[in-house]
């Protein structure tokens, strides 16, 4: 589930070790991942890579053609750097970008569903792209006042997970943000005082930072498969609050679940009511 500390990282380490190679082939065996035309792809081939950067979820990778190529991993996706060309019963594999000395940059995707997409779109344009243009502003590193972004009828579960609100945060890092914030995940955007607001922004600077900060000292390329997310309440039912000593709870979702503490956030209250749940979808 990469969100926006994993996609920077990445952005950081792969740009840095592919920035001025010069693509030789470019192939798309997801058929269905690229969502642009014209030009093909291939319009990177024989033109140096100038950089990788990131806005919100999504990858940036500018090319000497005048083009760049947006990518979204969506929740399985993953964009890697390796020392060999993949094999073809690499099936992960969506988009593979070869350089040289025999490295090859991919887009793989995990599961079953082709959900990542990838877009080719001119440099001097990608501020103004569809997509991006759409997403509020970062989560990290200098968000601004929340009041006004989260006046929101919404619980703060989906708000804050709504790119076009504030962008960059994901199901993972939400439960991390309102925990360190003290903040229940069903309190209403509408209804959070001054002071919540605050904390809430300071819990995501925190929080995203102190990711990314570990990133840094742990990752190299090549990115593992699976990054290991400094995670202390998404993912920890169960377990005991690394704060207060309480029992993680959790509600279930078909895919996914969400991790709260209920001293620090709900008042004391397990909240597993399914029409909750329904609330926050
Ligand atoms: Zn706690």
């Amino acid at each position: 589930m990469p969100e926006l500390p994993e996609v920077e990282i990445t952005a950081r380490l792969i740009g840095d070790a592919v920035t001025g190679d010069v693509v030789e082939t470019v192939m798309a065996p997801g058929l269905n991942t690229i969502k642009t035309f014209k030009p093909p792809i291939q319009v990177l081939e024989g033109e140096p890579l100038t950089g990788l950067r990131r806005r919100g979820k999504v990858f940036i990778l500018d090319s000497g053609s005048g083009f760049s190529v947006l990518m979204h991993l969506m929740s399985a996706g993953r964009l890697q750097l390796f020392e060999k060309r993949a094999s073809v019963k690499d099936k992960k594999s969506r988009l593979l970008i070869r350089l040289p000395g025999d490295r090859e940059l991919r887009l793989r995707e995990f599961g079953t569903h082709q959900r990542a997409w990838a877009r080719v779109v001119p440099t001097a344009e990608v501020d103004t792209d569809e997509y991006l243009v759409e997403l509020g502003p970062e989560a990290w590193p200098d968000p601004p006042e929340l009041g006004p972004l989260l006046d929101s009828k919404r619980p703060l579960y989906t708000v804050l997970r709504d790119q076009k609100v504030i962008a960059g945060i994901g199901r993972s890092w939400v439960d991390e943000i309102l925990w360190t914030a003290k903040l229940s995940p069903f309190k209403r955007g509408a209804d959070l005082t001054g002071d919540e607001t605050g904390a809430l922004r300071e819990a995501m600077i925190e929080r995203l930072g102190g990711a990314l900060d570990f990133y840094e000292k742990e990752l190299t390329v090549p990115l593992p498969d699976k990054l290991p997310l400094p995670l202390q309440v998404h993912r920890h039912e169960g377990e005991a609050c690394p704060r207060c000593g309480d029992t993680i709870e959790a509600v279930h979702y078909s895919d996914y679940v969400m991790c709260y503490c209920p001293t620090d956030q709900t008042g004391g209250e397990a909240l597993k009511d399914r029409r909750l749940s329904r609330l926050l979808k």
